[in-house]
Protein backbone atom coordinates (compact mmCIF):
# COMPACT_ATOMS: atom_id res chain seq x y z
CA UNK A 1 0.00 0.00 0.00
CA UNK A 2 2.02 3.36 -1.12
CA UNK A 3 0.96 6.36 0.49
CA UNK A 4 -1.29 7.58 -1.64
CA UNK A 5 -3.22 4.90 -1.08
CA UNK A 6 -2.95 5.48 2.91
CA UNK A 7 -4.02 9.26 2.87
CA UNK A 8 -7.69 8.90 2.33
CA UNK A 9 -7.94 6.07 4.26
CA UNK A 10 -6.02 7.70 7.08
CA UNK A 11 -8.53 10.91 6.62
CA UNK A 12 -11.80 8.70 6.65
CA UNK A 13 -10.42 7.27 10.21
CA UNK A 14 -9.68 10.55 11.36
CA UNK A 15 -12.49 12.25 10.80
CA UNK A 16 -14.76 9.03 11.64
CA UNK A 17 -12.88 9.34 15.12
CA UNK A 18 -13.88 12.57 15.84
CA UNK A 19 -17.89 11.95 14.32
CA UNK A 20 -18.03 9.16 17.05
CA UNK A 21 -16.90 11.51 19.87
CA UNK A 22 -18.35 14.34 19.39
CA UNK A 23 -20.76 14.64 16.38
CA UNK A 24 -24.62 14.66 16.32
CA UNK A 25 -25.18 13.18 13.15
CA UNK A 26 -28.70 15.25 12.12
CA UNK A 27 -26.03 18.29 11.11
CA UNK A 28 -23.49 15.91 9.27
CA UNK A 29 -19.96 15.47 9.09
CA UNK A 30 -19.50 19.36 9.25
CA UNK A 31 -20.66 19.81 12.50
CA UNK A 32 -18.47 17.14 13.91
CA UNK A 33 -16.23 18.06 17.03
CA UNK A 34 -17.36 21.75 16.21
CA UNK A 35 -15.37 24.72 15.61
CA UNK A 36 -12.31 24.79 13.56
CA UNK A 37 -11.11 21.43 14.42
CA UNK A 38 -14.67 20.13 13.41
CA UNK A 39 -14.10 21.97 10.23
CA UNK A 40 -11.04 20.76 9.79
CA UNK A 41 -11.58 17.21 9.96
CA UNK A 42 -14.54 17.66 8.18
CA UNK A 43 -12.98 19.42 5.14
CA UNK A 44 -10.30 16.31 4.77
CA UNK A 45 -12.82 13.77 5.84
CA UNK A 46 -14.61 14.63 2.22
CA UNK A 47 -10.94 15.00 0.58
CA UNK A 48 -10.26 11.73 1.62
CA UNK A 49 -14.00 9.66 0.62
CA UNK A 50 -12.90 11.88 -2.55
CA UNK A 51 -9.81 9.95 -2.72
CA UNK A 52 -11.22 6.83 -1.85
CA UNK A 53 -13.58 6.63 -4.59
CA UNK A 54 -11.08 8.33 -7.23
CA UNK A 55 -8.80 5.04 -6.48
CA UNK A 56 -11.80 2.13 -6.86
CA UNK A 57 -12.84 3.94 -10.40
CA UNK A 58 -9.34 5.09 -11.17
CA UNK A 59 -9.37 2.27 -14.03
CA UNK A 60 -12.41 3.25 -15.87
CA UNK A 61 -11.75 7.14 -14.95
CA UNK A 62 -8.50 6.34 -17.00
CA UNK A 63 -10.24 4.26 -19.46
CA UNK A 64 -12.62 7.20 -20.21
CA UNK A 65 -10.14 9.89 -20.22
CA UNK A 66 -8.15 7.23 -22.69
CA UNK A 67 -10.84 7.10 -24.98
CA UNK A 68 -12.14 10.71 -24.98
CA UNK A 69 -9.07 11.88 -26.56
CA UNK A 70 -8.69 9.45 -29.26
CA UNK A 71 -12.08 9.11 -30.09
CA UNK A 72 -13.20 10.41 -33.22
CA UNK A 73 -16.99 10.55 -34.54
CA UNK A 74 -17.94 11.14 -38.33
CA UNK A 75 -21.29 13.19 -39.05
CA UNK A 76 -20.74 11.87 -43.25
CA UNK A 77 -18.56 14.51 -43.63
CA UNK A 78 -14.77 13.43 -42.54
CA UNK A 79 -13.78 12.84 -38.59
CA UNK A 80 -13.53 15.45 -35.89
CA UNK A 81 -11.99 14.38 -32.34
CA UNK A 82 -14.79 13.32 -29.79
CA UNK A 83 -13.85 16.24 -27.67
CA UNK A 84 -13.80 18.95 -30.30
CA UNK A 85 -17.35 18.31 -31.40
CA UNK A 86 -18.78 21.48 -29.04
CA UNK A 87 -16.03 23.37 -30.66
CA UNK A 88 -16.85 22.18 -33.99
CA UNK A 89 -20.83 23.09 -33.42
CA UNK A 90 -20.05 26.88 -31.77
CA UNK A 91 -18.34 27.33 -34.92
CA UNK A 92 -21.07 25.95 -37.46
CA UNK A 93 -23.27 27.75 -39.23
CA UNK A 94 -25.39 25.64 -40.74
CA UNK A 95 -28.11 24.07 -38.08
CA UNK A 96 -28.24 20.70 -39.31
CA UNK A 97 -24.56 19.73 -39.33
CA UNK A 98 -24.50 20.80 -36.04
CA UNK A 99 -27.60 18.12 -35.06
CA UNK A 100 -25.56 15.85 -37.38
CA UNK A 101 -22.18 16.39 -35.41
CA UNK A 102 -24.25 15.89 -31.99
CA UNK A 103 -25.95 12.71 -33.00
CA UNK A 104 -22.92 11.13 -34.10
CA UNK A 105 -21.15 11.65 -30.76
CA UNK A 106 -24.46 10.63 -29.08
CA UNK A 107 -23.95 7.45 -30.61
CA UNK A 108 -20.29 7.11 -29.69
CA UNK A 109 -20.92 7.91 -26.21
CA UNK A 110 -23.48 5.38 -25.88
CA UNK A 111 -21.60 2.52 -27.58
CA UNK A 112 -17.99 3.04 -26.14
CA UNK A 113 -18.04 5.36 -22.81
CA UNK A 114 -21.88 4.95 -21.27
CA UNK A 115 -20.91 1.13 -20.33
CA UNK A 116 -17.60 2.43 -18.65
CA UNK A 117 -19.56 5.50 -17.06
CA UNK A 118 -22.35 2.75 -16.18
CA UNK A 119 -19.70 0.62 -14.33
CA UNK A 120 -17.78 3.87 -12.44
CA UNK A 121 -21.43 5.15 -11.14
CA UNK A 122 -22.17 1.89 -9.65
CA UNK A 123 -19.17 1.09 -7.76
CA UNK A 124 -19.10 5.13 -6.46
CA UNK A 125 -23.05 3.97 -5.27
CA UNK A 126 -21.65 0.97 -3.75
CA UNK A 127 -19.10 2.36 -1.73
CA UNK A 128 -21.11 4.83 0.00
CA UNK A 129 -23.16 1.75 1.32
CA UNK A 130 -20.03 -0.11 2.33
CA UNK A 131 -19.67 3.14 4.66
CA UNK A 132 -23.08 2.70 6.14
CA UNK A 133 -24.38 5.64 4.32
CA UNK A 134 -28.13 4.84 2.83
CA UNK A 135 -27.10 6.52 -0.82
CA UNK A 136 -24.54 8.21 -2.84
CA UNK A 137 -26.69 11.31 -2.11
CA UNK A 138 -26.95 11.14 1.73
CA UNK A 139 -23.36 10.93 1.87
CA UNK A 140 -22.81 13.68 -0.21
CA UNK A 141 -24.80 16.05 1.40
CA UNK A 142 -23.10 15.17 5.10
CA UNK A 143 -19.46 15.41 3.95
CA UNK A 144 -20.41 18.60 2.36
CA UNK A 145 -22.43 19.59 4.92
CA UNK A 146 -25.06 21.16 2.26
CA UNK A 147 -28.97 19.94 2.89
CA UNK A 148 -29.53 19.14 -1.13
CA UNK A 149 -33.20 18.61 -0.39
CA UNK A 150 -33.16 21.88 0.59
CA UNK A 151 -31.43 22.99 -1.85
CA UNK A 152 -33.30 20.87 -4.66
CA UNK A 153 -36.71 22.92 -3.28
CA UNK A 154 -34.75 26.16 -3.87
CA UNK A 155 -34.22 25.82 -7.40
CA UNK A 156 -37.81 24.28 -8.30
CA UNK A 157 -38.60 27.28 -7.06
CA UNK A 158 -35.99 29.56 -8.40
CA UNK A 159 -37.24 27.49 -11.71
CA UNK A 160 -41.09 28.34 -11.34
CA UNK A 161 -39.96 32.24 -10.52
CA UNK A 162 -38.40 32.57 -13.77
CA UNK A 163 -40.94 30.16 -15.63
CA UNK A 164 -42.78 33.68 -17.60
CA UNK A 165 -39.63 35.19 -18.13
CA UNK A 166 -37.39 32.92 -19.67
CA UNK A 167 -39.22 32.30 -22.95
CA UNK A 168 -39.01 35.76 -24.17
CA UNK A 169 -35.89 36.81 -22.65
CA UNK A 170 -33.79 33.25 -24.26
CA UNK A 171 -35.56 33.57 -27.62
CA UNK A 172 -35.07 37.39 -27.81
CA UNK A 173 -31.46 36.58 -27.84
CA UNK A 174 -31.79 33.57 -30.04
CA UNK A 175 -33.29 35.37 -32.98
CA UNK A 176 -30.54 38.35 -32.55
CA UNK A 177 -28.47 35.47 -32.91
CA UNK A 178 -30.23 34.28 -36.07
CA UNK A 179 -30.69 30.95 -34.37
CA UNK A 180 -34.38 29.19 -33.74
CA UNK A 181 -36.91 30.07 -31.19
CA UNK A 182 -37.75 27.66 -28.51
CA UNK A 183 -39.30 25.23 -29.70
CA UNK A 184 -37.39 24.79 -32.91
CA UNK A 185 -33.98 25.19 -31.12
CA UNK A 186 -31.93 22.16 -30.75
CA UNK A 187 -29.54 21.10 -27.99
CA UNK A 188 -27.10 21.12 -30.34
CA UNK A 189 -27.95 24.80 -31.37
CA UNK A 190 -26.88 25.61 -27.56
CA UNK A 191 -22.72 26.20 -28.37
CA UNK A 192 -23.42 28.13 -30.96
CA UNK A 193 -26.03 30.24 -29.27
CA UNK A 194 -23.22 30.61 -25.91
CA UNK A 195 -20.20 31.20 -28.60
CA UNK A 196 -22.33 34.60 -29.29
CA UNK A 197 -20.08 35.32 -32.69
CA UNK A 198 -21.78 38.07 -33.27
CA UNK A 199 -20.47 40.25 -30.41
CA UNK A 200 -16.80 39.23 -31.21
CA UNK A 201 -15.72 42.68 -32.40
CA UNK A 202 -17.11 44.09 -28.89
CA UNK A 203 -14.59 41.49 -27.17
CA UNK A 204 -11.18 41.79 -29.42
CA UNK A 205 -8.07 39.27 -28.37
CA UNK A 206 -5.50 41.85 -28.40
CA UNK A 207 -7.75 43.69 -25.15
CA UNK A 208 -8.31 40.81 -23.16
CA UNK A 209 -5.33 39.94 -20.80
CA UNK A 210 -4.71 43.84 -20.21
CA UNK A 211 -8.41 44.73 -19.56
CA UNK A 212 -8.31 42.15 -16.49
CA UNK A 213 -5.36 43.08 -15.47
CA UNK A 214 -6.36 47.02 -15.64
CA UNK A 215 -9.46 45.82 -14.14
CA UNK A 216 -7.80 44.71 -10.99
CA UNK A 217 -5.32 47.60 -11.06
CA UNK A 218 -8.85 49.91 -10.50
CA UNK A 219 -9.19 47.66 -7.41
CA UNK A 220 -5.88 48.37 -6.29
CA UNK A 221 -4.87 44.81 -6.90
CA UNK A 222 -1.25 44.95 -9.16
CA UNK A 223 -1.26 41.40 -10.76
CA UNK A 224 2.55 41.91 -12.30
CA UNK A 225 3.76 42.75 -8.98
CA UNK A 226 2.09 39.52 -7.39
CA UNK A 227 5.05 37.12 -6.60
CA UNK A 228 2.98 35.03 -5.82
CA UNK A 229 0.77 34.53 -9.41
CA UNK A 230 2.04 33.30 -12.46
CA UNK A 231 -0.20 34.49 -15.68
CA UNK A 232 0.36 32.16 -18.38
CA UNK A 233 -0.61 33.86 -21.54
CA UNK A 234 0.87 32.85 -24.41
CA UNK A 235 -0.16 30.78 -27.27
CA UNK A 236 1.55 27.48 -27.43
CA UNK A 237 0.21 24.63 -29.92
CA UNK A 238 -0.61 21.83 -27.42
CA UNK A 239 -1.91 24.45 -24.51
CA UNK A 240 -5.64 23.86 -23.42
CA UNK A 241 -7.79 26.43 -25.29
CA UNK A 242 -9.85 26.91 -21.72
CA UNK A 243 -8.67 28.96 -19.64
CA UNK A 244 -7.51 27.33 -15.90
CA UNK A 245 -6.12 28.49 -12.86
CA UNK A 246 -4.10 25.60 -11.06
CA UNK A 247 -3.09 26.17 -7.26
CA UNK A 248 -0.49 23.76 -6.28
CA UNK A 249 0.19 25.82 -3.44
CA UNK A 250 -2.37 27.96 -1.79
CA UNK A 251 -1.68 31.43 -1.33
CA UNK A 252 2.19 30.56 -2.46
CA UNK A 253 1.82 29.20 -5.90
CA UNK A 254 -1.34 30.07 -8.46
CA UNK A 255 -1.38 30.23 -12.01
CA UNK A 256 -3.68 31.45 -14.10
CA UNK A 257 -3.79 29.56 -17.63
CA UNK A 258 -4.74 31.64 -21.13
CA UNK A 259 -4.51 30.94 -24.91
CA UNK A 260 -6.12 34.48 -25.38
CA UNK A 261 -8.45 34.05 -28.50
CA UNK A 262 -10.74 36.82 -27.99
CA UNK A 263 -14.43 36.57 -28.15
CA UNK A 264 -17.08 36.70 -25.05
CA UNK A 265 -16.89 33.37 -23.70
CA UNK A 266 -13.01 34.02 -23.37
CA UNK A 267 -13.37 36.81 -21.47
CA UNK A 268 -16.14 35.28 -18.99
CA UNK A 269 -13.41 32.25 -18.55
CA UNK A 270 -10.31 34.74 -18.53
CA UNK A 271 -12.41 36.76 -15.48
CA UNK A 272 -14.07 33.75 -13.86
CA UNK A 273 -10.57 31.86 -13.74
CA UNK A 274 -9.16 35.29 -12.55
CA UNK A 275 -11.53 35.22 -9.19
CA UNK A 276 -10.43 32.15 -8.36
CA UNK A 277 -6.58 32.99 -8.99
CA UNK A 278 -6.70 35.97 -6.56
CA UNK A 279 -9.34 34.21 -3.86
CA UNK A 280 -6.74 31.64 -3.76
CA UNK A 281 -3.98 34.51 -3.81
CA UNK A 282 -5.02 36.28 -1.39
CA UNK A 283 -5.89 33.40 1.30
CA UNK A 284 -4.26 34.10 4.31
CA UNK A 285 -1.09 32.01 4.34
CA UNK A 286 -1.22 30.80 8.09
CA UNK A 287 -4.47 29.33 7.79
CA UNK A 288 -4.54 25.69 8.38
CA UNK A 289 -4.32 23.79 5.45
CA UNK A 290 -7.61 22.72 5.02
CA UNK A 291 -9.06 26.12 4.69
CA UNK A 292 -6.27 26.96 2.11
CA UNK A 293 -6.75 24.38 -0.11
CA UNK A 294 -10.57 22.76 0.73
CA UNK A 295 -13.68 23.48 2.08
CA UNK A 296 -16.85 24.08 0.54
CA UNK A 297 -16.47 25.47 -3.26
CA UNK A 298 -19.35 27.50 -3.24
CA UNK A 299 -17.20 30.44 -1.99
CA UNK A 300 -14.38 30.21 -4.04
CA UNK A 301 -16.96 29.99 -7.27
CA UNK A 302 -19.17 32.94 -5.95
CA UNK A 303 -15.96 35.13 -6.27
CA UNK A 304 -15.36 33.74 -9.70
CA UNK A 305 -19.03 34.72 -10.87
CA UNK A 306 -18.17 38.00 -8.88
CA UNK A 307 -15.26 39.00 -11.55
CA UNK A 308 -16.96 37.09 -14.44
CA UNK A 309 -20.03 39.08 -14.27
CA UNK A 310 -18.15 41.78 -14.80
CA UNK A 311 -17.75 41.61 -18.75
CA UNK A 312 -21.89 41.73 -18.81
CA UNK A 313 -21.74 44.90 -17.06
CA UNK A 314 -22.99 47.80 -19.02
CA UNK A 315 -20.38 50.18 -17.18
CA UNK A 316 -17.47 47.85 -17.53
CA UNK A 317 -18.01 46.59 -20.90
CA UNK A 318 -17.95 50.88 -21.66
CA UNK A 319 -14.83 51.84 -19.23
CA UNK A 320 -12.56 48.83 -20.08
CA UNK A 321 -13.97 48.27 -23.84
CA UNK A 322 -14.96 50.85 -25.12
CA UNK A 323 -18.32 49.49 -26.03
CA UNK A 324 -20.72 52.34 -26.97
CA UNK A 325 -23.53 49.76 -26.85
CA UNK A 326 -23.44 47.54 -24.50
CA UNK A 327 -27.02 46.36 -24.78
CA UNK A 328 -26.59 43.67 -27.00
CA UNK A 329 -23.59 41.91 -24.72
CA UNK A 330 -25.56 42.30 -21.26
CA UNK A 331 -28.46 40.93 -22.62
CA UNK A 332 -26.93 37.78 -24.16
CA UNK A 333 -25.27 37.33 -20.96
CA UNK A 334 -28.54 37.46 -18.77
CA UNK A 335 -30.19 34.61 -21.45
CA UNK A 336 -26.67 32.36 -20.97
CA UNK A 337 -27.33 32.89 -17.22
CA UNK A 338 -30.58 32.05 -17.20
CA UNK A 339 -30.18 29.22 -19.39
CA UNK A 340 -27.14 27.85 -17.32
CA UNK A 341 -29.02 28.46 -13.83
CA UNK A 342 -32.31 26.37 -15.40
CA UNK A 343 -30.03 23.58 -16.39
CA UNK A 344 -27.95 23.27 -13.10
CA UNK A 345 -31.20 23.44 -11.32
CA UNK A 346 -32.67 20.93 -13.50
CA UNK A 347 -29.20 18.85 -13.02
CA UNK A 348 -29.54 18.66 -9.45
CA UNK A 349 -32.53 17.54 -9.49
CA UNK A 350 -32.05 14.73 -11.55
CA UNK A 351 -28.15 14.23 -10.03
CA UNK A 352 -30.46 13.54 -6.25
CA UNK A 353 -32.90 10.95 -8.23
CA UNK A 354 -30.00 9.49 -9.83
CA UNK A 355 -27.75 8.72 -6.72
CA UNK A 356 -30.87 8.17 -4.48
CA UNK A 357 -32.13 5.77 -1.87
CA UNK A 358 -34.84 4.31 -4.52
CA UNK A 359 -33.06 5.24 -7.74
CA UNK A 360 -34.53 2.74 -10.74
CA UNK A 361 -31.04 3.32 -12.72
CA UNK A 362 -33.44 2.02 -15.90
CA UNK A 363 -35.85 4.89 -15.55
CA UNK A 364 -32.70 8.06 -15.42
CA UNK A 365 -31.68 8.20 -18.81
CA UNK A 366 -36.10 9.41 -19.81
CA UNK A 367 -35.89 10.96 -16.26
CA UNK A 368 -32.52 13.03 -17.06
CA UNK A 369 -34.33 14.30 -20.75
CA UNK A 370 -37.30 14.91 -19.25
CA UNK A 371 -36.38 17.23 -16.35
CA UNK A 372 -33.55 18.90 -18.41
CA UNK A 373 -36.10 19.51 -21.71
CA UNK A 374 -38.81 21.12 -19.21
CA UNK A 375 -36.02 23.44 -17.67
CA UNK A 376 -33.97 24.23 -20.61
CA UNK A 377 -37.47 24.12 -23.01
CA UNK A 378 -35.06 22.29 -25.86
CA UNK A 379 -35.85 18.87 -26.22
CA UNK A 380 -32.72 17.00 -24.77
CA UNK A 381 -31.19 13.50 -25.60
CA UNK A 382 -31.00 10.89 -22.98
CA UNK A 383 -27.67 10.02 -24.52
CA UNK A 384 -25.44 12.14 -21.85
CA UNK A 385 -27.85 10.85 -18.62
CA UNK A 386 -24.13 9.71 -17.45
CA UNK A 387 -21.68 11.57 -18.97
CA UNK A 388 -23.48 15.32 -17.80
CA UNK A 389 -23.39 14.32 -14.06
CA UNK A 390 -20.87 16.29 -11.80
CA UNK A 391 -19.00 14.21 -9.26
CA UNK A 392 -20.03 14.32 -5.88
CA UNK A 393 -22.55 16.86 -6.20
CA UNK A 394 -20.39 19.69 -7.33
CA UNK A 395 -23.85 21.45 -9.32
CA UNK A 396 -24.76 22.27 -6.04
CA UNK A 397 -21.33 24.18 -5.69
CA UNK A 398 -22.07 26.15 -8.46
CA UNK A 399 -25.91 27.08 -7.66
CA UNK A 400 -25.09 28.31 -4.28
CA UNK A 401 -21.88 30.01 -5.74
CA UNK A 402 -24.80 31.56 -8.58
CA UNK A 403 -26.75 32.94 -5.26
CA UNK A 404 -24.14 33.83 -3.17
CA UNK A 405 -22.56 36.26 -5.54
CA UNK A 406 -25.87 37.74 -5.86
CA UNK A 407 -24.99 38.91 -2.41
CA UNK A 408 -21.19 39.84 -3.06
CA UNK A 409 -22.76 42.22 -5.93
CA UNK A 410 -25.74 43.64 -4.47
CA UNK A 411 -23.11 44.56 -1.10
CA UNK A 412 -20.76 46.31 -3.07
CA UNK A 413 -22.81 48.93 -5.01
CA UNK A 414 -24.26 49.55 -2.12
CA UNK A 415 -20.90 50.56 -0.40
CA UNK A 416 -19.31 51.15 -3.61
CA UNK A 417 -21.53 52.24 -5.87
CA UNK A 418 -22.26 51.04 -9.96
CA UNK A 419 -18.10 51.60 -10.83
CA UNK A 420 -17.42 49.21 -7.68
CA UNK A 421 -15.30 47.32 -9.42
CA UNK A 422 -12.47 51.36 -10.14
CA UNK A 423 -12.60 51.77 -6.29
CA UNK A 424 -9.60 50.57 -4.47
CA UNK A 425 -11.89 50.07 -1.15
CA UNK A 426 -13.56 47.83 -2.79
CA UNK A 427 -11.13 46.00 -3.82
CA UNK A 428 -9.47 46.06 -0.31
CA UNK A 429 -13.10 44.97 1.17
CA UNK A 430 -12.71 42.13 -1.17
CA UNK A 431 -9.37 41.28 -0.13
CA UNK A 432 -10.86 40.95 3.30
CA UNK A 433 -13.31 38.71 2.57
CA UNK A 434 -10.76 36.46 0.11
CA UNK A 435 -7.80 36.51 3.42
CA UNK A 436 -10.80 33.65 4.58
CA UNK A 437 -9.73 30.96 2.14
CA UNK A 438 -12.30 28.41 2.30
CA UNK A 439 -12.53 28.12 6.44
CA UNK A 440 -16.11 28.96 6.16
CA UNK A 441 -18.76 28.02 4.12
CA UNK A 442 -21.03 30.12 1.74
CA UNK A 443 -23.75 30.20 5.11
CA UNK A 444 -21.14 31.02 7.57
CA UNK A 445 -19.28 33.56 5.35
CA UNK A 446 -22.41 35.14 4.53
CA UNK A 447 -24.19 35.63 7.94
CA UNK A 448 -20.61 36.41 9.15
CA UNK A 449 -20.31 39.59 6.77
CA UNK A 450 -23.33 40.58 5.70
CA UNK A 451 -25.67 38.96 8.17
CA UNK A 452 -28.00 37.45 5.53
CA UNK A 453 -28.92 33.50 4.19
CA UNK A 454 -28.45 32.60 0.69
CA UNK A 455 -31.50 34.07 -1.20
CA UNK A 456 -33.19 32.08 -4.61
CA UNK A 457 -35.75 34.51 -5.08
CA UNK A 458 -33.33 37.24 -4.69
CA UNK A 459 -31.27 35.65 -7.75
CA UNK A 460 -34.57 35.25 -9.59
CA UNK A 461 -35.53 38.77 -9.08
CA UNK A 462 -31.97 39.89 -10.49
CA UNK A 463 -32.17 37.62 -13.81
ZN1 LIG B 1 -14.93 27.97 -11.30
Amino acid sequence: MNIKTLLPVLALALALGVAACGGSDEEGAASAGGGDDGRRLAYLLHFGFDGLVGLETRSEAAELEGLEASLEVDAGDGPVPYRAVVIAQANELDGDRRAALEEARNAVLDERLNPIYRTALDRAHEICGEFGWSSYAAAYAELRGIDLERLRDQTARFLEDTEDLYSPLVDGQLVRAGLPALGGLRRSDLPRFFRAAELDDRFPAARLVESFESTLTGLGIDVAGQENVHLDTESRPTKSPRAFCSTPRVPDEVYLVIAPTGGRDDYGSLFHEGGHTEHYANTAADLAFEFRQLGDNSVTESFAFLLEHLVSDPDWLQAQLGVGDPEPAVEHARAFRLVMLRRYSAKLAYELDLHGPSADLERMPERYAELLSGAVRVPWPRTSWLADVDDGFYAACYLRAWALERHWRAALRERFGERWFASTDAGEWLRGLWRNGQRLNADELLAEVLGEELDFTRLAAAV
